[in-house]
């Protein structure tokens, strides 16, 4: 009996991964016996695929033939996020909450029920806690301290530095590169088949982010948006500009916000009524508006995140325009990131110095500072951004 007569053509568990040889070197090495450790934490910008990295790994680390066949039952269990010994730790909060990871920490030291290791897969190793309360990354830290000889942690954070030190010190770390365009736009030929020019533009536009490039070419919506963005610092010559473009940014945001949220949002309420049994009209009952009331709760934390990333984002796309210009003042040569609006980068460059780009970049670093770590609510941190990103000469 044959296993599958397609195994030529199969993809393996790594072909998705872009730009990241030589990690994927140590990890097949790692798969197949050699160099396996108990703990291993990936670190690498937003998009650079560290959560893509540890699926690819915990489903090698599963795979019948020990290499990511892509092939096998365990791999495809692995790929597709069902793999019973392969568990999936998300946060769309700000934090992972102790009671969950001591819950966690109990069910990783079982046995694994068909595969070779029980691996569990932390997404948001930045959100195990700070080294001034630290009790989620603690609940983790004998875990991994004292491993049960069957199971493996994987963590993916930014930055080393953004993980607890006394978890971080405990894995083996590996860096991912950011994808290079090149890589990325023909990742985006092979993988989804889009031409050649759309694959160029959204991977300069990206910055050698998978999926931030992967819905810049697929989504027109997506395109449209960044556009508008990108558009702003030419467009910033008056005080009542400024004010403009930030109510744009911030609506901007806004919108994309709901269009990620909304079906996410209408799915847990669906599966929230299934377990109260909304057909029998058992809503009604305490326990069902104190449920509903920990989801509302819960929901809220998760749009304001949700909200901030995509501020974020906006932001690097800002970033990108000034660097462009700079780019454009220094007579550079190669193609800029917003080479499709060479135009608009020029008018900015016209009207600055490089000292004053890099004035208008570290302003842009200064709103996301205070959005994402201070707290200041989105509006008032733009306003004063798009004010310092007024060109000069504008009245
Ligand atoms: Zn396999």
């Amino acid at each position: 009996m044959t296993t599958t007569s397609a195994a030529a053509s199969t993809r393996s568990v790594w072909d998705g991964l872009v730009g990241q040889r030589p990690t994927i070197e140590v990890l097949q090495q790692a798969a197949a016996g050699h160099g396996m450790t108990h703990a291993w934490l990936f670190t690498g910008p937003p998009g650079s695929g560290r959560s893509n990295v540890a699926r690819a790994f915990a489903s090698a680390l599963q795979c019948e033939r020990r290499t990511g066949c892509g092939a096998c039952e365990a791999c495809r269990l692995g790929t597709s996020g069902s793999h019973p010994d392969i568990t999936w730790v998300r946060s769309e909060t700000s934090v992972l909450y102790v009671n969950d990871m001591r819950d966690l920490v109990q069910s990783a030291a079982k046995f694994p029920a068909i595969g070779r290791w029980q691996v569990v897969v932390i997404e948001d190793a930045d959100r195990l806690g700070t080294p001034e309360n630290p009790r989620t990354g603690n609940a983790l830290l004998k875990a991994i301290e004292e491993p049960t000889p069957r199971t493996v942690w994987l963590l993916c954070a930014p930055t080393v530095q953004d993980v607890l030190p006394t978890i971080n010190s405990r894995c083996r770390t590996l860096t991912l590169a950011t994808p290079g365009t090149e890589d990325v736009a023909a990742f985006l030929t092979r993988n989804d088949g889009v031409s050649e020019t759309v694959a160029s533009f959204a991977a300069r536009a990206s910055q050698g982010h998978i999926g931030r490039a992967r819905a810049l070419a697929l989504d027109e919506e997506t395109r449209t948006r960044r556009r508008e963005v990108i558009s702003i610092p030419a467009r910033l010559t008056s005080l009542g500009s400024c004010m403009t473009a930030a109510t744009n940014l911030a609506e901007l945001a806004k919108e994309e916000t709901e269009a990620i949220t909304a079906e996410a949002e209408r799915r847990e309420l669906d599966e929230l009524q299934a377990i109260f049994g909304s057909e029998r009209k058992d809503t009604t009952s305490r326990a069902y508006r104190a449920a509903l009331k920990g989801l509302e709760d819960l929901q809220k934390k998760k749009a304001k995140r949700r909200v901030l990333d995509v501020i974020d984002r906006a932001l690097m796309d800002l970033v990108s325009v000034y660097r462009d210009a700079i780019a454009v003042s220094v007579g550079a040569p190669g193609m800029l990131v917003n080479e499709e609006l060479r135009g608009d980068v020029a008018v900015v460059a016209r009207a600055t110095t490089p000292e004053e780009l890099l004035r208008m970049i570290d302003a842009v670093f200064t709103a996301r500072e205070q959005m994402l770590e201070f707290n200041v609510p989105p509006q008032l941190a733009l306003e004063s951004m798009t004010v310092a990103l007024r060109l000069p000469g504008g009245r």
